[in-house]
C-alpha cells in the first residue's frame, strides 16, 4: 500500500489552474523528487498534501486516511520542513520541540527530543534561540522538528538548499536512512545532482501537471539529454518538446 496517494488533484486559484490534474503514489522507503520550474504547481501540490489548501477537485490519502475526511488520522502520519515554515525564533531549539512534541502527542517526549537534537547534531544549541542560529542550524532545528512524531510520510521543501556541503551531507544522509527504515518522502529541490544522487523516482511538474516520471539516472537519456540538469532546462523553457 502506498503511504501517500494523490488522485487526479486540482487546485484553482480564480483564472488561474495552479495544478490541473496530478497524480501519484509515493511507497514505503521510497524518496520522489518532485521537480518543476518555479510557478510549475509544487508548492500548492504540498500545500494540499499537508491539509493547509483545501483542493478545487481530486483526493489525497496518507497512510490509508483520505485528508479531507479523516484530516487527524492522515496529519498524524505526516510531517515536513521547508524554508519558508520558520519556527518561532524567540524560542530555544529545546522550547521549541517541546511545543512541538505537545502539538503532536508525542509519547515519551523527552526521550524523543534526546534522540532527535543528537540525530541532527543540536545538543549544543538546546539552550539556544532558534531565531539567532545561522540558516544551516535553523534547517536543522526544522528537521529534528519532523523527526519528532515518526511520521510515516516526510515533505521536504528544498531542505539543504541554505546548508554547506557537509551539513547537506548530513541531512542527506539522514533522510535516506529514514526511508532505508520505512519512511516515504517527497522531497522538492533545484539541486539536480543532489536529486540525481538521492531520489529513487522523480515528477516533473510543469504548468501545474505532471509532464514526465521516471529514474532521475536513466530519465535524462530516454530524452537525449546528457544529464537530468539538461532535462530540467528543457522542461522549464521547451516542455511542448517533450510531451507525447
Ligand atoms: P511552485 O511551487 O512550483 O513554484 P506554486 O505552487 O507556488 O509553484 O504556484 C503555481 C501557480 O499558482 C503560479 O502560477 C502562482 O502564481 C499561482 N498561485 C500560487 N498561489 C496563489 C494564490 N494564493 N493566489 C493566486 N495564484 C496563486
Amino acid at each position: 500500500m502506498s503511504v501517500l496517494a494523490v488522485t487526479d488533484l486540482k487546485k484553482r486559484y480564480g483564472e488561474t489552474e495552479a495544478v490541473r490534474g496530478v497524480s501519484f503514489t509515493v511507497a514505503k522507503g521510497e524518496i520522489i523528487g518532485l521537480l518543476g520550474p518555479n510557478g510549475a504547481g509544487k508548492t500548492t501540490t504540498i500545500s494540499m498534501i499537508l491539509g493547509i489548501l483545501e483542493p478545487s477537485a481530486g483526493s489525497i490519502t496518507i497512510d490509508g486516511h483520505n485528508v479531507q475526511t479523516e484530516r487527524t488520522a492522515a496529519l498524524n502520519a505526516t510531517n515536513f520542513a521547508a524554508v519558508y515554515a520558520q519556527l518561532p525564533g524567540n524560542l530555544t531549539v529545546e522550547q521549541n520541540m517541546n511545543v512541538f512534541g505537545r502539538i503532536y502527542s508525542v509519547r515519551n517526549l523527552r526521550d524523543r527530543i534526546e534522540h532527535v537534537l543528537k540525530e541532527m547534531d543540536l545538543v549544543r544549541f538546546r539552550n539556544t534561540k532558534a531565531g539567532v542560529l545561522s540558516s544551516g542550524e535553523q534547517t536543522r532545528v526544522a528537521l529534528a522538528k519532523a523527526f519528532l512524531n515518526e511520521p510515516k510520510l516526510l515533505l521536504l521543501d528544498e531542505p539543504t538548499a541554505s546548508l554547506d556541503p557537509s551539513s547537506a551531507q548530513l541531512v542527506r544522509e539522514k533522510i535516506r536512512t529514514y526511508a532505508k527504515n520505512g519512511g516515504a518522502v517527497l522531497w522538492t529541490s533545484h539541486n539536480m545532482h543532489e536529486v540525481t544522487e538521492v531520489c529513487h523516482r522523480v515528477l516533473f511538474v510543469s504548468h501545474g501537471a505532471v509532464l514526465l516520471e521516471g529514474d532521475p539516472r536513466t530519465l535524462p537519456g530516454e530524452y537525449a539529454k546528457k544529464d537530468l540538469e539538461e532535462l530540467f532546462i528543457t522542461v522549464a523553457r521547451e516542455p511542448l518538446s517533450l510531451s507525447e
